[in-house]
Order: structure tokens, then C-alpha cells, then sequence
């Protein structure tokens, strides 16, 4: 595989870009190399600089659920362009993504649009802290909720792979406001309630991880956070930028039956366009400015692109809510008959092949992995035109557009490598 193009951009790119890269993940210095610069996407594949074709599974990190260039989101942005980019001012499309959020997930009664996932977990956040007058924010090891100054805890993927555990940049005290707990374990969470019980604000989970890999809750842990929280004051926050719309039409919480104080979502609500809400309880949404005294705003928020293309998306999956049940059988397919020594974790269209026994269920028994077998299967599987994610700790996804062919080839590609002397 010819990779001259890809070569000369990145030498490029480190000159005047940190890493050559504009996210960290997007680095392949977890497996050595040099990324891949992406010329086009279409359908289930990406194009690189040298003219490479691959089957992606990593779908720009999540938002590409029907593949790129789906047509109903080129459409809609085609008819954004003849009327203008940003106003700075409501729009009517607005409401009707509002509206259309709020009736897919129900706990969602007042809904706020940003620019990022990072911003809509940050957003949440201070309003958990404004709406309690409380400081203290229960997180857990391996769920990545963005950049957010006192989330960068014990985050996950990105961070794990360049071995960076605590960021340098984030003040002591900021981080001395997060509580750092294993995940899938309630009674830890009932301890530190009992030691901190009326200084926690919120409780912010991703209800399905996908940020060390996909690692699904035990039955009866997102009841537990439920019960707890509520039975304390304090709010329970499901950052669902991975899973809302992803793993059902109302995310996580539709599947598990659990209805969150606040939600943040993200990535597939635009459609492939920088996007990120937050919502939840009317009365807690009303302390947001200027109905309340918390304030938040973005110059770019709301912006029509975005919201046209998310809305495009969504009224899509409304209309053919098959597209669940097709994820789920070829990402089915995808996961099957896994090797001997290897877990595979799968949760609708997220799925992880750990090179561990496993049971992968916290970032204690994610971190067995070996990173450096996952390296050289991420490089064969390259080398054969497959995708996937540059670091073991990280979800990958199927989408819409990925055909039986597709699942077959990769599952060929995958046996290949483990027929390897
Ligand atoms: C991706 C992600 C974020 C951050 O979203 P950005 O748009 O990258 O800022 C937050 N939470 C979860 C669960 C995510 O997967």
C-alpha cells in the first residue's frame, strides 16, 4: 500500500499543527506510523491522499451512523447555503431539533444547543453545580466526557494511549473537584455518598462506554446510580454524545429503561457537522441564562449547517427505524466467533475487540489488554484496507452503510491475522 502523500502531508502538518494532528486520537503514536490523510469518504469507506480505499469503522469518531455523504444530510445542506451560515439570531430549525430530541428521549423536556460534546458536558456541569449549590462531580475511570478541565481524570482513550494521566494545564484544585470511581461497582459509589453525600453535585456516566473501549453496564449498575443519587440530592448526568441516537432512537436510556436528571449528547445529532446539546429536567433547565442565573452561550451555537444536517439525520432515522435492527445484525455478524484469548464487548453498533480473556468491565480489566498485539492487528488490518481505531481503548462502529460484503472482507482481513504464525 502506497502511503507517499499521506508521508508529505504530515511532515507538513507537524510544522505548523501540534503532532500534525487537530485531536490527539487522530495520532497513531499509540501504534507508530503515520496517519492516514483522507482525501474523501463515501458510503462505508474512506479515501486517503494516495488513493487507498478502506472500510471505516471509525466513522469520524461516532456521528457518520448512515456513512458518509448520506444524501438526505447533503441535501439538507444544500438548501442551507442558498439562505446563509450563521445569524447569530433564532431560527425556526432550532425548535424543530429541540422538538424532535425531546420526543425521542423524553427525560429531555428543555434541550440547549452548543458547538461540541466537550462543550455540552462542561455546560452540564455547572448547571448541576448551580442548580445544587453543590461542588462535588462523581466521574468514572475510562469515561472520556471531552476536555473539560475537571473531567481530565482518569479519562479513557485518548489520554491512556500517550500515557498521560493527569494533564498538565488543569489547576490541582479543579481536579480535587472530581471523584474518580471504577465503573460497573455501585458500592463504591454508595461509600463515597456516605463520606461526601451532601457536597456531590452530579453524577456524570457514560451509560454505555465507549471511551475505553465499548464496556456495557452490569445489570442493575444504572439502577443503582439512579437510586442513589436521587436518594441524596444530587443529579444524575448520563453523557450520552456517544449513544444518543446510536444505540436506539432514544439512546442508552431508552434501552435501559432509566430516566437521567440531564443528558448531554453530541456526535450523531449533527449529522457529521460540529454540534452538542444538553437537556434534561424543565425546572433545572430554567436556571440556564437568561431564564437563570447560569450562564452559557456560543457565538456559533444553534448554527444552520449543523442543525440542518443533525435534523436531516434524525427525521431520517425516525422514518426508517429498521436501520437499528440492520446495525445490530451486522455488527453481530462483525463480532462473532471471536478467537480464543480474545473479549469482544458489543453494544448495538459499538463494539471493542480486547486482546485480552477478559471480562472487560472497568478500565482495571481493560487495561490487560495487550497494546502491542492490538498494534500490529490495527497495521495488518490497515494494510488490508480496514479502519479501525489507532488505540485498543476505543469503540469502533458500524453504520448504515456498511454492507454484508463489508462485514465479510473484514472478518477474512481479522481470521487472517490470527492464522499468523
Ligand atoms: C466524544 C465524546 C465527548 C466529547 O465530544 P467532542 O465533540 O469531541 O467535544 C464527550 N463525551 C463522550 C461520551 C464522547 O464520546
Amino acid at each position: 500500500m502506497k502511503t507517499d502523500r499521506s508521508e508529505a502531508l504530515f511532515e507538513r502538518a507537524r510544522k505548523v499543527i501540534p503532532g500534525g494532528v487537530n485531536s490527539p486520537v487522530r495520532a497513531f503514536r499509540g501504534v507508530g506510523g503515520t496517519p492516514r490523510f483522507i482525501r474523501c469518504g463515501e458510503g462505508s469507506r474512506l479515501i486517503d491522499e494516495d488513493g487507498n480505499s478502506y472500510i471505516d469503522y471509525v466513522g469520524s469518531w461516532g456521528p457518520l451512523l448512515l456513512g458518509h455523504r448520506h444524501p438526505q444530510v447533503i441535501d439538507a445542506l444544500r438548501e442551507v447555503l442558498e439562505v446563509g451560515t450563521s445569524f447569530g439570531a433564532p431560527t425556526e430549525r432550532e425548535i424543530e431539533l429541540a422538538e424532535l430530541i425531546r420526543q425521542a428521549v423524553p427525560s429531555m423536556e428543555m434541550v440547549r444547543l452548543v458547538n461540541s460534546g466537550t462543550e455540552a458536558t462542561m455546560s452540564a456541569l455547572r448547571l448541576a453545580r448551580g442548580y445544587t449549590g453543590r461542588e462535588l462531580i462523581i466521574k468514572f475511570e475510562g469515561c472520556y466526557h471531552g476536555h473539560v478541565d475537571n473531567l481530565l481524570v482518569k479519562a479513557g482513550s485518548g489520554m491512556a494511549t500517550l500515557a498521560i494521566s493527569d494533564t498538565v494545564g488543569v489547576p490541582a484544585s479543579f481536579a480535587a473537584a472530581t471523584i474518580a470511581l471504577p465503573f460497573n461497582n455501585a458500592d463504591v459509589v454508595e461509600q463515597a455518598f456516605r463520606a461526601h453525600g451532601s457536597d456531590i453535585a452530579a453524577v456524570i456516566v457514560e451509560p454505555v462506554v465507549g471511551n475505553m473501549g465499548c464496556v456495557p453496564p452490569l445489570p442493575g449498575y444504572l439502577e443503582a446510580l439512579r437510586e442513589i443519587t436521587a436518594r441524596h440530592g444530587a443529579l444524575l448526568i448520563f453523557d450520552e454524545v456517544m449513544t444518543g441516537f446510536r444505540l436506539a432512537f432514544g439512546g442508552a436510556q431508552q434501552i435501559y429503561g432509566i430516566r437521567p436528571d440531564l443528558t448531554t449528547l453530541g456526535k450523531v445529532i449533527g449529522g457529521g457537522l460540529p454540534i452538542g446539546a444538553y437537556g434534561g429536567r424543565a425546572d433545572i433547565l430554567a436556571k440556564v441564562a437568561p431564564s437563570g442565573p447560569v450562564y452559557q452561550a456560543g457565538t456559533l451555537s444553534g448554527n444552520p449547517l449543523a442543525v440542518s444536517a443533525g435534523l436531516a439525520m434524525l427525521l431520517y432515522l425516525q422514518a426508517h427505524p429498521e436501520v437499528y435492527n440492520q446495525l445490530d445484525r451486522r455488527s453481530a455478524e462483525l463480532c462473532a466467533d471471536p478467537p480464543a484469548g480474545m473479549t469482544v464487548n458489543r453494544a448495538g453498533s459499538m463494539f471493542t475487540f480486547f486482546f485480552t480473556a477478559g471480562p472487560v468491565v472497568d478500565w482495571e480489566t481493560a487495561k490487560k489488554a495487550d497494546t502491542a498485539r492490538y498494534a500490529r492487528f490495527f497495521h495488518w488490518m490497515l494494510e488490508q484496507g480496514v479502519y479501525l481505531a489507532p488505540s485498543q481503548f476505543e469503540a469502533g462502529f458500524v453504520s448504515a452503510a456498511h454492507t454484508g460484503e463489508d462485514i465479510t472482507r473484514t472478518v477474512e482481513a481479522a481470521r487472517a491475522f490470527f492464522a499468523l504464525p
